[in-house]
């Protein structure tokens, strides 16, 4: 959960600020360009709308498109030529995989249904536990990206588990191709927010791009009022290119009997990861800071430096389940952390 921090400055060389929100991959999302350019603004605010409406369809693991329907060709366990719009999400997202030792496994898409958080926007849904044993069957099954075997653009698979859900990934590599695609139309400073993921090109009017990074706590409804004053629980400045990416147990959950069950799913245990309440990831590449958040919040306090040192990453913040913050020595000297909570500053090399 991030938000912008608006800096204003009396500059008589000042850009305007355009935005714009559109709706996609299920969240809302602001486009702020700077520019004294209003055709080309407005011209990149229409093309971003229509690239993101074709991104989300394009890679939805089961409305009907590219990514559902290698999802059915992969359940017949026969080769067939990969849509282009899949393969170099399949082959990037198998590398970071490996990286993350699994944790990042975006073929256990069959796992994550079983958890229903599609039924999210349902309010007529009562949500019930996944049956233990369909659980321990995906665990059996153990689906992995390495299952997808790639032979130039024909791909299959041994292994009818496989089901891809590129949930923890498909808005990082949206938000690298909308900046590329912002940069190509001439357009050098812009922030697009993704529901509090982001990534920023240039400055703000001279200044770097500052970010209020909120709280878990306040978050959560049923605190929120009463940790008002920690809404806001970082503020770190962005530079040009780079992309801040936060995964917490917060985003999508539900509760029974007042278990909270949330959407990161750990692929050891089949259940969502216990560990961490947030992880926030700074990176040059969307798609990596994407997948890694994901990855370390299911590391958890004990083994995320390893996975970010296999990922070379170099600014975390991991805000464990008892509230400790964990910073990565580039993180803590980046960041100004407002809240109270124990800090523990950790080298990543
Ligand atoms: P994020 O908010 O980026 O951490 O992504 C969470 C989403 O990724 C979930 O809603 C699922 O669709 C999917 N997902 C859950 N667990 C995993 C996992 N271990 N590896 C890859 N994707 C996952
Ligand atoms: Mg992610």
């Amino acid at each position: 959960m991030l938000l912008l921090l608006s800096g204003c400055q009396n500059s008589t060389s000042k850009q305007k600020l355009y935005q714009q929100q559109l709706f996609s991959f299920g969240t809302l999302i602001d486009i702020s360009i700077l520019s004294n350019n209003e055709p080309l603004a407005l011209k990149a605010f229409d093309t971003l709308s229509a690239d993101f409406d074709l991104w989300h369809h394009d890679w939805h693991p089961w409305n009907p498109g590219p990514l559902s329907r290698t999802n059915q060709l992969l359940a017949l366990q026969e080769p067939f030529s990969s849509a282009p719009s899949i393969l170099p999400l399949i082959e990037q997202a198998r590398q970071l995989s490996v990286k993350t030792d699994g944790l990042f496994n975006p073929a256990i898409g069959q796992l994550v249904r079983l958890w229903q958080f599609d039924q999210l926007e349902n309010e007529q849904h009562t949500f019930t536990l996944p049956a233990a044993r369909n659980i321990k069957a995906m665990l059996e099954a153990s689906p992995t990206m390495g299952d997808i075997i790639i032979d130039g653009i024909q791909l299959h698979t041994n292994n009818p588990a496989v089901f891809l859900d590129f949930g923890a990934f498909a808005k990082g590599v949206a938000l690298d191709r909308a900046m590329k695609k912002l940069k190509n139309l001439g357009i050098k400073n812009a922030l697009i927010n993704a529901g509090g993921d982001l990534k920023v090109a240039g400055k703000n009017n001279g200044r770097a791009w500052r970010i209020g990074v909120k709280s878990p706590q306040a978050a959560q409804p049923q605190l929120a009022a009463a940790r008002q004053q920690l809404s806001v629980i970082a503020v770190i400045e962005l530079h040009d290119g780079e992309s801040l990416f936060t995964s917490g147990d917060y985003e999508r959950f539900f509760e029974i009997d007042g278990t909270r069950y949330h959407h990161i799913i750990d692929p050891r245990t089949g259940y969502p990861a216990a560990q961490s309440h947030s992880v926030t990831v700074l990176a040059k590449d969307a798609g990596l800071a994407d997948a890694a958040s994901t990855a370390l919040f299911i590391a958890g306090p004990e083994g995320w430096q390893k996975i970010a040192r296999q990922l070379e990453l170099a600014y975390v913040m991991l805000i464990a389940a008892d509230n400790t913050v964990y910073l990565s020595q580039a993180m803590s000297e980046r960041i100004q952390f407002l809240g109270d909570n124990k800090i523990v500053i950790k080298d990543i090399e």
